[in-house]
């Protein structure tokens, strides 16, 4: 798809970013661009419209820039995935390891129903630890997720195999 290089030459490379050693993969120069940005929107809708998502699940805090126009597009409901102690409701949450020390994502209680269909956004996956974290609080609450879908794939870091066989939609791979 033509569109598929715009969006690429849109991704800021940052070296040395927020750790030396690490290439940032940044989005928010995609954004800076309307074309790029619409065209981003465009292809996950295109590929989500007709698989009867009935929510949208979005990674804090990335996942909150492509996760809602896709919903809207698709006429799916909202539902933010947020770091610890952010949503004021009853929770349910998962932690994750990192690289170093470990982290939290928190889902509201009543947010999705048993039976609902579930598509999972964030901007990046790396080892694939946040969107398993996130795959496991959509299942505990009886979703089927039906895939998780990112911007940006890091290919050497085999994120893509701890997603426990679900499959993982990606506009692009890191260069
Ligand atoms: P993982 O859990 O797959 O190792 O890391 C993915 C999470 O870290 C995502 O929520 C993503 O937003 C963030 N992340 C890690 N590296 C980068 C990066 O280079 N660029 C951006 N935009 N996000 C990153």
């Amino acid at each position: 798809d033509p569109r598929i290089d715009g969006i690429q030459s849109r991704i800021r490379v940052v070296p040395n970013f927020p750790k030396p050693g690490i290439m940032f993969q940044d989005i928010t120069t995609v954004l800076l661009d309307p074309r790029a940005f619409k065209d981003t929107i465009d292809l996950f809708v295109e590929r989500y419209k007709s698989k009867n998502i009935t929510v949208v699940a979005g990674i804090e805090a990335r996942g909150f820039i492509f996760g809602p126009p896709i919903a809207l597009a698709i006429g799916a409901k909202f539902v933010p995935l947020r770091k610890p102690k952010k949503l004021p409701g009853k929770v349910i949450r998962e932690e994750y390891d990192l690289e170093y020390g470990s982290d939290c994502l928190e889902m509201h209680v009543g947010a999705v129903e048993p039976e609902e269909r579930a598509l999972v956004v964030d901007d990046l996956i790396a080892t694939g630890g946040t969107l398993c974290a996130a795959m496991n609080l959509l299942e505990r609450a009886g979703a089927e997720v039906v895939e998780c879908a990112c911007v940006i794939e890091i290919p050497d870091l085999k994120g893509r195999d701890r997603l426990n066989g679900k499959p993982l939609f990606v506009l692009v791979e890191s260069q």
